[in-house]
């Protein structure tokens, strides 16, 4: 197994900002300053979606986003690891390897509005023999005042129109406040959608952590989807909910659900915890084993698409440059 990252950078990194042992990191692309200014890393991103060997493949761009400390980090270590260990059946490696990737670095301690991408964009072949480009963002909001609600909204907004898929990252259930957000960032979303006329949204996961009914709804995806579907029913409820359901209804191609088990006391409290699978729940760990595959198995990622098109790598940037002007503007 090779379960390591740091042989598999596989770019030429030319800039100050290079690692000194080149190897793969978070990438922050996306900052939102403290004056609710949004800055772009142009060349950040144009250094890793225009690597020659990627720019002209069609990407399938995986966004995970929702508010911090929610172990947005710690899951998309184990897409990571997933994708470094080529999808195999053994892609969970060894039982007392610390997990690494994006819970190690400093800038993810720093409680930044914005987006990071990985460095390492991932060649994977479809079954139908294409080989496409798989992009890894992290996304993430404060959500705690109204300016940081507006910055988190907007962020989520420009991951949501960039991804072929949007995993929302939420807590313990889906409540009535994660469904409000989430008609907020995707009117942000279709305001810019109004003004260049694309539509941008394809697959929305509500992904929920630490799940504690699941006697009422059973863990993973079918119990998942028995349960969004209650939640987002559209009853005799109150106006505004309604609407907000029906909004939701309306923004995406796909909507599904996936319930995770707590990962355990040792994960969630202990401060020396470093990610071994060994001190995690066994049952998080077998619904690990599911969602992982169902979320980036090469059978199951998508190409993003853009009013019908596929979109490459080198097309991801132009569109990125072309919504932040929307909301700079
Ligand atoms: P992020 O800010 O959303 O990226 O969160 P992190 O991945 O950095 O995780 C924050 C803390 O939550 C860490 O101490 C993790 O060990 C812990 N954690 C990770 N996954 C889970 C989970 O599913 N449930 C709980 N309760 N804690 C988790
Ligand atoms: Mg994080």
């Amino acid at each position: 197994l090779s379960g390591s990252l740091s042989d598999k950078n596989v770019y030429d990194w030319s800039s100050e900002e290079e690692e000194p042992d080149g190897r793969a990191r978070p990438v922050q692309v996306l900052l939102v300053k403290d004056d609710h200014t949004f800055e772009l890393d142009e060349a950040a991103l144009s250094r890793i979606l225009l690597a020659e060997e990627v720019r002209d493949r069609e990407v399938v761009a995986i966004s995970v986003a929702g508010a911090f400390r929610k172990g947005k980090s710690f899951l998309m270590d184990f897409m990571l690891r997933y994708m470094y260990n080529h999808a195999s059946e053994q892609w969970l490696g060894d039982a007392e390897e610390p997990l690494t990737g994006f819970s190690w670095r400093g800038g993810s301690e720093r409680e930044t509005t914005g987006i990071q991408i990985w460095s390492e964009v991932f060649l994977v072949d479809k079954p139908d023999g294409r080989k496409v480009a798989v992009l890894l963002m992290d996304t993430q909001g404060t959500f705690d005042s109204q300016s940081t609600l507006r910055d988190s909204a907007t962020v989520f907004a420009l991951s949501t129109m960039i991804s072929s898929m949007q995993v929302y990252n939420i807590s313990q259930n889906v409540q009535e406040d994660d469904l409000q957000h989430l008609q907020l960032f995707t009117e942000y979303g279709r305001l810019a959608m109004e003004e260049t006329f694309l539509k941008p949204f394809q697959s929305m996961i509500f992904l929920v952590r630490d799940w504690s009914f699941p006697y009422e709804f059973p863990y993973g995806q079918e119990g998942g989807m028995k349960f969004l579907e209650k939640r987002l029913k559209v009853k005799n409820q109150h106006e505004e909910l309604q609407n907000v359901r029906k909004h939701i209804h309306s923004c995406f191609t796909n909507i599904s659900c996936f319930l995770m088990p707590h990962p355990g006391l040792k994960v969630a409290t202990n401060p020396h915890f470093d990610g071994r699978i060994k001190e995690i729940d066994g049952e998080f760990i077998n619904n690990l084993k599911i969602l992982v595959p169902w979320l980036l198995s090469p059978r199951n990622i998508d190409v993003k698409e853009i009013n019908g098109s596929k979109i490459t790598c080198r097309g991801l940037v132009e569109y990125f440059k072309a919504y932040i002007k929307i909301y700079q503007g």
